[in-house]
């Protein structure tokens, strides 16, 4: 790692160059790419033409790509990949945090809650962050939040108030300037004309990493499912969840059944 180059502790410039070039998908999620003539972050397989070597840096994160200015490339959309292998199965600070951050613990009790849980400073913590992941808890639950919104606006026909609350946002203003800074569209183009319309079933598009074992998942999920709560087919996993109420405004509170994933996608 050197002082000008964010690049992951364990992945040096040649190396995710490498990876960039053979667009290997397993390195999706692992690490981005940004590029310094077009200000856009792609994931390592992305099937646009590769850039040249000096003009991309590499960064642990969306977030941190997203701190450095750039924003998510249309054709790959990096931050629809699942997060990084070590940050799932890693028992250090920094998986704990990510995990609570994609929990909604920043946007629910703020940097210092979640500093709280994991035991440290808020200011140790975000230290910690930004030198593992190269964001702090902010940008990284700034990021997690755009995603969400994302992944509802697209796939789902809720309202852009309930996809900017249930994302986590706390107003429709501070959804509609983040997503249109991350994403440089409004969330109307996102959704691409989809129109709205209410229910109480979500159907989600959930991002895996391939190659992915999809029916074994469904068997693994099968044999444990609770009754009452979640149900199992040959191709669908459903499953009863309450969400939090909406903070302020518009939005349903209450049991809402999810059903999810579809695949394969
Ligand atoms: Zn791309």
């Amino acid at each position: 790692m050197t002082p000008t180059t964010p690049a992951p502790m364990h992945l040096d410039r040649e190396s995710c160059y490498r990876a960039v070039k053979s667009r290997d998908r397993r390195f999706d999620g692992v690490f981005y790419t940004a590029v310094s003539t077009t200000g856009i972050y792609c994931r390592p397989s992305c099937p646009a033409r590769t850039p040249a070597f000096h003009n991309v840096t590499f960064h642990p994160t969306a977030a941190a790509a997203q701190g450095a200015g750039y924003r998510a490339c249309k054709r790959c959309l990096p931050d629809a990949t699942p997060g990084s292998p070590d940050w799932d199965v890693a028992a250090d600070a920094a998986g704990r945090a990510m995990r609570l951050i994609a929990d909604g613990v920043v946007d629910r009790d703020g940097v210092d809650g979640l500093a709280r849980r994991i035991g440290y400073t808020p200011r140790h913590l975000s230290r910690l962050l930004t030198q593992e992941l190269g964001a702090g808890p902010l940008a990284l639950a700034r990021a997690k939040r755009a995603q969400t919104a994302r992944v509802l606006l697209e796939t789902t026909d809720l309202g852009a108030a309930d996809v900017a609350f249930a994302a986590g946002f706390s107003s429709v203003r501070q959804f509609n300037d983040t997503i249109r800074e991350v994403y440089a569209a409004t969330p109307t183009r996102l959704r691409g004309g989809r129109a709205r319309g209410g229910g109480g079933t979500l159907q989600l598009r959930l991002a895996v990493r391939t190659p992915f074992a999809g029916s074994a998942l469904l068997g693994f999920l099968a044999v444990r499912a609770v009754p009452g709560v979640e149900a199992v087919t040959g191709t669908s996993y459903a499953r009863t969840l309450r969400l939090p109420p909406p903070r302020r405004g518009r939005g349903s509170a209450g049991p809402a059944t999810q059903r999810s994933p579809r695949y394969p996608d």
